[in-house]
């Protein structure tokens, strides 16, 4: 008999394709959609999620390092996958081995590649980085021409594309993106004068915020999984067609007990109860995810009802006050994101309370649990 964990978290494959389907319209025709699937697809499996969004018409893959890219390459035979985190000099062989398609930032990567090129007797493509405001990975743009000319003098090179990131795009109004978007411009036609490129700059925020920056490609992540950067004022922002987050967490209740006032709680006793209570055990803590920074702030779902968490989040466990909610007992379904009944906890109201965004919430409790897809 396989054992499985108390905890699961479920993905959504018909929220996956609904957010893709949905990214691809408002991208608009002829604009490709780059699924960013690095961190094992935010939490949401790199293989399962891929597959999700190739057989509803993607063609374009997004990870960080070289092994994802292998990995993905190995239940994928059609389809650019490209590293966006650079790569060693001596891992050249692997991009012409895989047809991985790295994004360059410097002259050292483009003689590996052009060396490893000449040995394989074959051409690469590369994507060029410019670091147009974001202050982070890629050259800046007044090196891009002379690094566009160095590049064209190396053989078995050739600039298939040049990108940039916003670092604001998750701005509604801002006039940031809009600047940022003109000097990529600027950049991309300084260096593609006689050459085709392919141009990317817009994430989820670009191709929702600021449709004009979505070029020939757009990388999305987060919208992908059904979530906006800015989170809920994003979600209640849209008049259309929303988002569908994709992933929920579920656990079962442990054990139920009732205690007297002044009963402390978990390590530290940081939350004595200020009367008799009923207290619920439930077999989550940090290991899986739920982070301590949520003790005595959380709330999870049980029987479609908000129970909040008390005391200190342990290890493998965590404590919630199940006062006021009717006939728990051990085994009950314990939501702690998504929906149950007519209540739902969203990645954005848990990282409200762990003051962080709901990329690193899906990071948190995908990355560690065991995963489920369905329908
Ligand atoms: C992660 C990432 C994205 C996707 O950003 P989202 O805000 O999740 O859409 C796009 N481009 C690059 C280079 C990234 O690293």
């Amino acid at each position: 008999m396989a054992i499985s964990s108390y905890n699961q978290v479920r993905v959504s494959a018909s929220a996956l394709t609904h957010n893709y389907t949905l990214l691809q319209n408002l991208a608009g025709k002829g604009v490709r959609v780059l699924a960013m699937v690095k961190a094992d697809a935010y939490g949401h499996g790199m293989i399962e999620a891929a597959k999700v969004f190739a057989a509803a018409g993607c063609r374009d893959f997004g990870v960080a390092e070289i092994g994802e890219g292998i990995r993905l390459r190995s239940v994928m035979e059609k389809g650019n996958i490209f590293i966006f985190l650079g790569f060693r000099p001596e891992e050249s062989r692997l991009f012409f081995d895989h047809k991985l398609i790295p994004v360059i930032y410097d002259l050292e990567s483009a003689t590996a590649l052009s060396r490893e090129a000449l040995k394989q007797n074959q051409v690469i493509s590369v994507h060029l980085k410019v670091d147009c405001g974001m202050g982070r990975l890629g050259i800046l743009p007044d090196e891009v021409e002379s690094f566009v000319h160095t590049l064209q003098e190396l053989p078995g090179v050739v600039l298939g594309g040049i990108l940039s990131h916003f670092p604001r795009a998750d701005e509604y109004n801002s006039m940031h993106s809009v600047e940022q978007f003109r000097r990529f411009e600027e950049v991309a036609a300084k260096a593609g004068d006689k050459i085709s490129l392919v141009r990317h700059i817009a994430n989820s925020g670009g191709v929702l915020y600021f449709p004009d920056t979505c070029c020939d490609m757009v990388r999305t992540g987060i919208s992908l999984y059904g979530y906006y950067p800015d989170g809920q004022t994003g979600r209640k922002r849209e008049k259309g067609e929303k988002l569908q987050p994709a992933m929920s967490f579920v656990s079962r209740v442990l054990q139920v007990k009732s205690v007297p006032a002044g009963t402390g709680v978990s390590y530290g006793h940081t939350y004595v109860t200020d009367r008799e209570s009923r207290l619920a055990v439930l077999p989550v803590g940090y290991e899986d995810g739920l982070s301590r920074s949520l003790s005595n702030r959380g709330e999870v779902l049980i029987h479609g009802q908000r129970a909040p968490i008390r005391g200190r989040i342990c290890m493998n466990l965590c404590i919630v006050d199940i006062s006021a909610i009717e006939g728990v007992v051990p085994g009950d379904e314990v939501v702690i994101l998504g929906c149950q009944g007519d209540d739902c906890i969203s990645g954005d109201e848990i990282a409200g309370w762990m003051d962080s965004i709901s990329y690193e919430v899906l990071c948190l409790f995908g990355n560690i649990n065991e995963r489920k897809y369905t329908a």
